[in-house]
């Protein structure tokens, strides 16, 4: 079976897709049009980037391979945490500290323009405040203490700390020693957002065409994007296609790799008992390697997410797998049901930094999120377009990030990286 026919599966059976109406349609591009800049992916990168270019009075065309919010955008855990997959020393080994504290400062302003827009395009997504992350031993519990210290320190970040003693009024779970909680960061419910950010983009003036893959791509002063219907050429290309860009550049599919990642979401629960799980309401992750990351919804369901496919290869028995997995966390829910279970890919690379650039002067790209982009697509969207609209000196902070091709090759890749992943796994298990 295909990766896309994988993910086409998956995506079948989210909560999301059940719980938000699809109320545009956008009709697929037939023809040859001209604008000042085309936008391959209609996921949350795309979509922000968009409605910031045709605001600064950009005329924008954006292409879906399928329907707005398809992707990762409208299928995620629905967290929306500080920061970027890869720790601040990456960055800081790459950039140095000056640069590495505009990248964590970027980050928060990536929370703080989710709210923006919830607000502005009056966008209803089941908005919740507050992150918990949460330690499984006391060796991991250290490890973040420390890391909150010299967060603290360093970066002026503000976390309350859990110690062992308070944890269990924070989550009724035996599997946690400690953490810390960040009342910045939230969830959401992503694909109402997605669906909420197209509208904007729509409003803004921008032409969204569905079903609209763009299968070549030439550069060039006036650069041409074709669909099988259509084709467009624009001064300015951003592709924003996650790890679904299927041929257009090799060059970026080979600095990525697609890490599937599942949930499964329950009955609804009584309101009291999904107010005893998490009395806060927060979102959470686990420190593992692999972790867990989970979080209750405004109908009191239990969204839990978790496991990783490096191969691709969706787990056997998934709703039951996963629905044991939530389980173990939480006992009280042993015998509830799991009504969905889904899962995506994400973007990995091999840094877990996020990878920005330029394939020509005048086409760019963002990827690589690596798991990490429900609020890190808004802003990496609106750097686009900043610089897109004559000012690239934000976007070129994480345009210096230095990025590898993953070792082996198209083909060779997948089973080194399986291999590499165990060993991650295996120390997450030995705590
Ligand atoms: C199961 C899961 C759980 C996750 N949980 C979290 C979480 O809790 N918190 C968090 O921060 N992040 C999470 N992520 C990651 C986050 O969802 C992504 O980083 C983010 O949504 C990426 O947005 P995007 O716009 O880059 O990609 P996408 O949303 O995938 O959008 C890319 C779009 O481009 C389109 N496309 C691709 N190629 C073409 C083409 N040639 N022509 C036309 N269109 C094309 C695709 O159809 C797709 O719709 C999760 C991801 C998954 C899969």
């Amino acid at each position: 079976m295909s990766f896309l026919s994988i993910d086409q599966d998956l995506a079948r059976h989210s909560y999301y897709a059940a719980t938000a109406s699809r109320d545009a349609a956008y009709s697929p591009l037939e023809g040859a049009l001209e604008c000042d800049v085309a936008v391959v992916g209609g996921g949350l990168a795309g979509l922000s980037a968009a409605i910031d270019l045709a605001r600064k009075g950009h005329s924008v065309v954006l292409l879906e391979a399928r329907e707005v919010g398809w992707g990762a955008s409208g299928r995620n855990g629905g967290q929306a945490i500080h920061g970027l997959a890869c720790d601040q020393s990456e960055i800081e080994s790459q950039l140095g500290l000056d640069d590495a504290r505009k990248v964590w400062q970027m980050t928060l302003e990536a929370l703080a323009l989710l709210r923006e827009r919830m607000a502005e395009h009056h966008i209803d997504c089941d908005w919740r405040d507050g992150y918990l992350g949460l330690a499984t031993t006391a060796r991991k519990g250290a490890d973040l203490a420390r890391w909150a210290d010299r967060m603290a320190e360093v970066y002026g970040a503000e976390f309350t700390r859990i110690g062992p003693q308070e944890v269990s009024s924070w989550i009724a779970s035996p599997r946690y020693h400690s953490g810390l909680h960040d009342p910045h960061s939230g969830h959401l419910h992503p694909l109402k957002y997605a669906l909420g950010l197209a509208r904007a983009a729509a409003q803004a003036g921008v032409r969204i065409f569905e079903h609209s893959a763009v299968t070549s791509l030439q550069t060039g002063p006036m650069a041409r994007v074709c669909t099988a219907q259509g084709e467009v050429r624009a001064k300015q290309v951003l592709l924003a296609g996650n790890v679904y860009l299927q041929g257009l550049s090799s060059h970026l599919e080979a600095r990525i790799m697609p890490v599937g990642t599942y949930i499964v979401c329950s009955e609804p629960l009584s309101e009291a008992l999904a107010s005893s799980l998490i009395p806060s309401r927060s979102a959470v992750c686990d420190t593992n390697f692999v972790l867990d990351y989970f979080r209750t919804t405004n109908d009191n369901r239990m969204l839990y997410g978790g496991r990783v496919s490096y191969s691709t290869v969706t787990p056997p028995n998934l709703s039951e797998n996963m629905r044991q997995r939530m389980a173990q966390t939480f006992p009280q829910l042993q015998g509830v049901k799991a009504e969905f279970a889904w899962g995506g890919f994400v973007d990995i690379t091999m840094n877990r930094a996020p990878d920005f650039g330029r394939l020509a002067d005048n086409v760019y790209y963002l990827q690589g999120f690596s798991g990490h982009g429900l609020a890190l697509t808004g802003l990496a969207g609106r750097l686009v377009a900043e610089a897109m609209h004559g000012d690239a000196s934000r976007f070129d902070i994480f345009a210096r990030l230095k990025h590898h091709p993953f070792p082996g090759g198209r083909w060779l890749r997948t089973p080194a990286l399986v291999l590499g992943m165990a060993w991650y796994r295996l120390r997450d298990i030995l705590g």
